[in-house]
């Protein structure tokens, strides 16, 4: 059974004293090597998204690092899709319009691209069927002396819920590696399709796999990097992922977590904050309005533990009304018509952590 730290917003309405807290009673703080690299993992949120983690709760991650001895940075990926962080100057520029700069932020941001030094891991566990054999982590990360992952609760149109394991195996790997992870939600042109011909869906691939032959689209599936652009901006909804797809892509999400976690030797812990929860993630603008009241914060040494901490807290927060006609359990992954636990529980499986906690109230 794994420990998970808890400040309830509903006990205390000061979630600065509550990181605080939280890092002192984890023992955390005190792992802080003297002198060296800490990375603080986050998204720092898709332009016009308005729900990811807001700066100065970061501010004060990297102050409690500080103050340790540590030395911070801010630490994140480009985006596989076509988005306003898809590049580095790109995500640098999203970044300072979401409130991101070196001067609020006190420390450096680092965001990577498939262009840095990336380190491969093989994949040597498979518990279920997974597309992934080999993951490429950004050595910035794998070489910090410790890392903190910080991770927004929310909804994700694929995967049902994303926390701390989505945030280790999208957001610390490699373009190339996402795509890999994304092989499992490939669109395809539904056979009953009532198609328009707009070719809207062909303008806006990245890579131009697809074509209008006699005012139909075609996929050259050797083109496709997966980042569903033609499934979400269809005005007549003609493509869809494949059967068992969500599930498919957390299977995927965990064998990656995984990995990740086997190539890194330094302290790490996960932080997430179970606020601003709304149905979609923080690569969507907007990304909805929050289906359950603010909760709190959550605090393990456990990606699984807290994860499952998160969802269920998240199960048991009042829902606001009007928000959602989806009910517990697994709020989240009900509004997106999947379960969301199938990564919990092949994380589990890979032995990353378990799904027994101890909620501990700090
Ligand atoms: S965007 Fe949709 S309706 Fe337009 S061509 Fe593509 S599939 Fe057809
Ligand atoms: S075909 Fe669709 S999923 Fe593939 S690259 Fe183009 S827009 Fe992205």
């Amino acid at each position: 059974m794994s420990q998970v730290l808890f400040f309830s917003y509903e006990k205390d309405s000061d979630p600065l004293k509550g990181l605080d807290k939280l890092f002192a009673k984890s023992g955390f703080a005190d792992m802080i090597p003297e002198g060296k690299p800490a990375a603080i993992k986050l998204h720092m949120g898709e332009l016009g998204n308005i729900r990811y983690i807001r700066p100065v709760f970061v501010r004060k991650v990297v102050d409690i690092v500080k103050r340790e001895g540590g030395r911070p940075f801010l630490f994140d990926t480009v985006a596989n899709y076509p988005s306003a962080r898809n590049t580095k100057r790109k995500y640098l520029r999203t970044a300072a319009m979401n409130g991101f700069v070196r001067a609020s932020a006190g420390a450096p941001i680092v965001i990577t691209d498939d262009g840095d030094d990336l380190r491969a891991i093989p994949v040597r566990k498979q518990v279920a069927d997974c597309d992934v054999t080999e993951v490429k982590v950004p050595s910035v990360l794998l070489e910090s002396a410790c890392v903190v992952v910080l991770s927004h609760v929310k909804g994700h149109e694929m995967a049902g819920f994303g926390g701390a394991l989505k945030n280790l195996a999208m957001g610390c790997v490699s373009n190339e590696t996402k795509r890999a992870q994304h092989l499992a939600t490939t669109p395809l042109f539904k056979a009953d399709a009532d198609c328009s011909g707009c070719g809207d869906c062909a303008d806006a691939c990245p890579t131009d796999a697809i074509t209008l032959v006699e005012g139909k689209p075609q996929r050259a599936a050797a083109k496709c990097i997966y980042c569903s652009t033609c499934y979400f901006l269809c005005p007549s909804h003609c493509w869809a992922w494949p059967e068992g797809a969500k599930e498919k892509l957390q299977v995927n999400l965990a064998h990656t977590a995984s990995a990740v976690l086997s190539g890194y030797r330094g302290k790490i812990a996960y932080v997430n904050l179970i606020q601003d929860v709304a149905p979609d993630c923080d690569c969507v603008a907007p990304s909805g309005r929050p289906v359950v009241q603010d909760v709190g914060i959550a605090f393990s040494f456990d990606p699984v533990a807290i994860d499952k901490a998160s969802v269920d807290l998240v199960d048991k927060s009042p829902i606001i009304p009007g928000s959602t006609s989806a009910r517990p359990p697994d709020l989240l992954g009900k509004i997106h018509n999947t379960n969301s636990l199938v990564q919990l529980e092949i994380a589990e499986r890979l032995k990353l952590g378990t799904t027994q906690y101890r909620l501990v109230s700090v």
